[in-house]
């Protein structure tokens, strides 16, 4: 036994010194923090040759403690571990010895996790319990509140579970029958934030509690090297998942400030500023654009006759019939109730008139289709093109209006530039 003690201390000392001579190792590992838990490393070694597993245990969990809150990665440690074990198998040994050594060696990458882990959790715990209490607080009207609410909630009886040793869940592990699983199958969460975030937001969900099925699974075996790294992999998609939530609001916001939500053009406001920005352009770069107003014909008929859900469903149709005969770089934007502005960037007034007879084509030639209901659809088109005369937006606005008005004047469905 005597024997196996100093050959595991020539090991130790062996790879210490490797670990100092190595400048990549020395530099990014900072081997002398790892030095100031040799003597705990050393100790835990002769205790567990001795078969006291328990002060054994005690040395090192401690220096997991010392990992933890030094901040070095918990891999150098098992890292370590490795390079002791090459280091030993290369000396010959009884094979009842490299049995109980391997032993020791799970047992002490074990005692260490379970170290780093405890103090983990501790800190997590503080964290969460910030987080939940700016969240429970008054002032935060988030509409997503119950559900960021929900699974920090989830993930605080999850430590709790964790630092218990627990192997009966406190926590649903069912990703469909957690309160948050249930909101998002609703489809709730569909209508805040839409559909393409909500998938993303499903798997990550999914994942936490795949994840979280195996925690249970590693403390029942007490196997706390797959417990910490399986834990730090859950926290890090916990994140992942109300950072996923509080961003897909913030697009989400900043979308709809943009958006006109029944036809999905670009709102008022967006015009403003994007026609504006294309006029100052245009006008440093001295090249052409071209706008066009568009109004549909007797569209208070339609309402009238029809009522309103007909006459915002023509409204849809006549944005996506536009939108099949324009370019992908023209802008279309709702300018009021039944009228909307298209920006042709580039477009001079020659080609103009073949566009917007393509618009005024496009919409009159096929009879709309609204639940069941098949109507004729025309419109009136006002064309105007960005010239040197022209001083401003409201100016070059105002021309198109003109246009319009004089479409209407003079028996509606036409274009007039
Ligand atoms: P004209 O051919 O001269 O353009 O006649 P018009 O009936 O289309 O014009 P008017 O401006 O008198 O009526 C526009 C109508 O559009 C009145 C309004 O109720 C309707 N409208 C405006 N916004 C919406 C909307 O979002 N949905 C629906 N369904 N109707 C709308
Ligand atoms: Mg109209
Ligand atoms: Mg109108």
């Amino acid at each position: 036994m005597k024997n196996l003690e100093k050959k595991v201390e020539k090991a130790l000392e062996m790879v210490f010194n490797n670990y100092l001579n190595d400048d990549y190792m020395y530099a990014i590992f900072k081997t002398f923090l790892i030095k100031r838990v040799k003597k705990e490393i050393y100790n835990g070694f002769n205790f567990l040759i001795k078969g006291k597993r328990d002060d054994g245990k005690r040395e090192f969990f401690k220096v997991g403690v010392f990992f933890y809150k030094e901040n070095i990665p918990f891999s150098f440690f098992y890292d370590f571990i490795d390079r002791v074990r090459l280091v030993i198998i290369k000396d010959k040994l009884q094979s009842e010895f490299i049995d109980k050594l391997e032993d020791i060696f799970l047992f002490i990458e074990n005692t260490f996790s379970y170290g780093y882990l405890f103090q983990l959790l501790k800190e997590d715990k503080d964290w969460i319990r910030e987080e939940l209490r700016l969240f429970k607080g008054e002032d935060n009207p988030s509409i997503l509140k119950p559900y960021i609410l929900d699974h920090l909630i989830w993930t605080n009886k999850l430590i709790e579970d964790i630092k218990k040793l627990r192997t009966q869940p406190s926590i649903e592990l069912n990703s469909r029958k957690c309160s948050f699983g249930q909101k998002l199958s609703k489809g709730h969460l569909d209508l805040i934030i839409g559909k393409n975030y909500c998938l993303r937001i499903e798997k990550i969900h999914d994942l936490i509690h795949e994840i979280s099925n195996e925690i249970y699974f590693y403390i029942q075996k007490r196997s706390f090297k797959n417990l910490l790294i399986d834990y730090i992999n859950l926290i890090k998609n916990v994140g992942r998942l109300i950072n996923t939530i509080s961003l897909s609001t913030a697009v989400l916001a900043e979308f709809e400030a943009k958006v006109d939500p029944l036809t999905g053009v670009l709102n008022r406001r967006s015009m403003d500023i994007i026609l504006q920005n294309h006029f100052t352009i245009s006008k440093v770069a001295n090249t052409s654009f071209s706008i066009a107003m568009i109004d549909i014909d007797d569209f208070k008929k339609i309402n009238d006759t029809y009522g309103h859900l007909i006459g915002d469903c023509i409204l849809k149709e006549v944005v996506n019939k536009i939108k099949n005969v324009i370019r992908k770089s023209d802008l279309i934007f709702r300018y009021g109730g039944e009228e909307f502005l298209i920006l042709f960037p580039y477009l001079d007034k020659e080609d103009l008139p073949k566009v917007l007879e393509k618009i005024r084509d496009v919409v009159s030639s096929k009879e709309f289709v609204c639940e069941d209901i098949k109507l004729k659809i025309t419109v009136s088109i006002g064309g105007a093109t960005f010239e040197e005369n022209i001083e401003s937006v409201k100016q070059l606005i105002k021309k198109a209006d003109e246009n319009l008005y004089k479409a209407k004047k003079t028996g509606k469905n036409k274009f007039i530039i």
